[in-house]
């Protein structure tokens, strides 16, 4: 598979517009600001692809992301952001659980956690949703170049006891500045798409 291969396919607000293929899907998720847009950049290598999620108030879509023909990535918008309104993170909820419970080109999704601090409330509930789902996870602690190497193992196990961690999901500690866990990520999706 090229990695440097990618292209937005389309942006999609309901099930009438997934791309109609075979092709296995792996979704990332997290919070605003977690560091996802600069993960989907780093494993493709690429400076710009996926761009930061919506500010508040922007339309919130899933983007999909044809990684050589092999591969959808789909990005699912942010979440926790507090200005959000009501509505607005009603129709957040209800787009991606059809998307998560619904598709079945789907085999794991990346969910993304800010390394340093613990897990936010919504953090957990999402873990708590996929695990309810039987979906595989891939659990990625961002931020890794911001926590000094001795304390890696202490923020790990913090932020698997706050999930109730499966320790049959993979965990990886991950930094888009340094690259530290760009082979794991890959190794771990590579894993859920063969
Ligand atoms: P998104 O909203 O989840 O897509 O987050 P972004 O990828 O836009 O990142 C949010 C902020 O965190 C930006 O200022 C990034 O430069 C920064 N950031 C993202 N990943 C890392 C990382 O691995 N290390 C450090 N130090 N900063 C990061």
């Amino acid at each position: 598979m090229n990695k440097h291969n990618a292209e937005i396919v389309i942006s999609a607000a309901s099930s009438k517009q997934y791309p109609e293929t075979d092709m296995p899907e792996i979704a990332l998720a997290g919070r605003s600001n977690v560091g996802k847009s600069s993960f989907i950049n780093t494993l493709l290598n690429r400076k710009n692809l996926a761009r930061t999620s919506g500010k508040p108030g922007k339309t919130q879509l899933l983007n999909f992301y044809n990684i050589d023909d092999t591969i959808h990535f789909v990005d699912v918008p942010g979440y926790g952001y507090a200005k959000v309104s009501k509505s607005e993170r009603a129709k957040w909820g209800k787009m991606i659980e059809e998307y998560l419970t619904t598709r079945s080109n789907l085999r794991a999704v990346v969910s993304l956690v800010d390394m340093r601090h613990e897990p936010s409330v919504d953090d957990v509930q999402m873990y708590e949703f996929l695990k309810y789902y039987g979906i595989p996870v891939i659990l990625v602690a961002t931020k890794a170049d911001k926590i000094p190497r001795g304390k890696w193992n202490k923020h790990e196990s913090m932020i698997k006891k706050a999930l109730q961690f499966d320790s049959t999901d993979d965990f990886i500690i991950f930094s888009s500045v340094d690259k530290t866990g760009y082979d794991q990520a890959w190794k771990a999706i590579e894993n859920h798409i063969n």
